[in-house]
């Protein structure tokens, strides 16, 4: 009897102790859940404040997008400027199209509900990738790269560094590499017959930023032609651009630097600005790296410099100069950021040579007289038969 009562108290003390165990391990669990989620919703919540537009509303998501598409028109920009991108999707009839916006690096771009993107204050020498969320339930996303330039301080000094004659991808690219690397910016006066050649080497320059301008179709002296055989040279080139980079140069630096009041008024019926230059490398005689680097490096605040991205020649002092250059303190911009900056204008039918330094002294520059009549005659455009 004793036994039987004793084994049903065990019994009792046994289910009574698995109980207590059963719901122990149930509570530990239910705590490491909660912990789990807490964590995820800190985190999500994180994540929310990283993107540019979070919808608040309750979406339709009944028709999902099957496909989404981003681009921008560049894949670089400069703090100051925006860029609006494209945004498409399929099918057309998708309920919910509302993106999210998430940066690589935190706080580098904004970007409105119509997808205009601008690199924040704090965003230059940067690359990122920003990634866009579908927030429909479809999961889609895509990306893109964008690199970013710092921007442009007016009251210090600045050079624009232009390259005639190319593309020649072989030299042009490695001198866009350089560019690149340093965040520097040049103009390109391209030859319309060698845009047509290397249209995906102009596209580079750019998608990194560059002004791209033509320097005619076939590289004769504009002088010399009349106004039909003119007209032709400069719709060849500005097509063989426009087709490189979706995009018509504002532009135009004529072979030899010359030009008389009869080409300017065609080239400003074309919507064309004329830029020569200031500081000539004279690369196409010295054919020497240490030559051209020394004349670059002799620039002062405002200068247009010239010289080829065409020539073998040329690379080493590419790559030196750049950042030579910045770090004696110039920007490295391009002609229209030069101007700007300058708050001079580049109008059409007009010819540049420089921009006025920014610590001028004196009313008297050679630039504003240059700019208001004194056109390159043809005797002394044969001196520069180079160019
Ligand atoms: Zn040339």
């Amino acid at each position: 009897m004793k036994k039987k009562k004793f084994k049903m108290i065990r019994n009792i003390v046994s289910i009574f102790v698995v109980v207590v165990l059963l719901f122990g391990i149930f509570a530990i669990v239910r705590n490491l859940t909660a912990t789990a989620s807490t964590d995820k919703l800190s985190k999500t919540k994180k994540n929310t404040k990283t993107m540019a537009e979070v919808s608040t509303e309750k979406a339709d998501n009944s028709v999902p997008m099957t496909e989404l598409t981003v681009s921008a028109p560049k894949t670089s920009i400069r703090v100051g400027e925006e860029m609006q991108l494209a945004i498409s999707h399929k099918p057309e009839n998708a309920t919910n199209t509302k993106l999210k916006w998430k940066c690589s690096k935190g706080g580098m771009v904004t970007i409105t509900k119509d997808g205009i993107l601008k690199p924040t204050k704090k965003s230059g020498k940067n690359t990122v990738t920003v990634k866009a969320y579908a927030t429909d339930g479809s999961k889609l996303s895509t990306s893109f790269q964008l690199r970013i330039y710092p921007a442009i301080d007016p009251s210090k000094p600045m050079v624009a560094i232009t390259f005639d004659d190319g593309p020649n991808p072989d030299t042009t690219n490695i001198m866009l590499d350089a560019l690149e690397q340093n965040y520097a910016k040049a103009t390109f006066f391209c030859l319309g017959q060698n845009a047509g050649y290397y249209p995906e080497t102009v596209k580079r320059e750019f998608d990194l930023g560059m002004e791209v301008a033509t320097h005619t179709y076939s590289h004769v002296q504009l002088t010399t032609l009349s106004n039909e055989k003119l007209q032709e040279e400069i719709d060849k080139s500005m097509d063989a651009i426009k087709k490189a980079t979706g995009i018509s140069p504002t532009l135009l630096r004529p072979p030899y630097g010359a030009v008389n009041k009869s080409v300017l008024s065609v080239v400003g019926e074309n919507k064309l600005c004329c830029v020569n230059w200031s500081l000539d490398t004279e690369d196409w005689k010295t054919k020497n790296a240490n030559a051209t680097y020394n004349m670059v490096m002799k620039a002062t605040d405002g200068d247009v410099v010239l010289l080829h991205d065409i020539h073998e020649y040329n690379v080493d002092a590419v790559k030196r100069f750049v950042p030579d250059l910045i770090a004696q303190g110039f920007q490295l911009v391009t002609v229209p950021e030069l101007y700007a900056a300058r708050g001079e204008t580049l109008e059409a039918g007009t010819i540049h040579y420089r921009t006025d330094p920014t610590t001028q002294e004196s009313e008297e520059t050679t630039a504003a007289s240059s700019e208001d009549g004194a056109v390159q005659t043809d005797t002394e455009a044969e001196t520069t038969q180079g160019n």
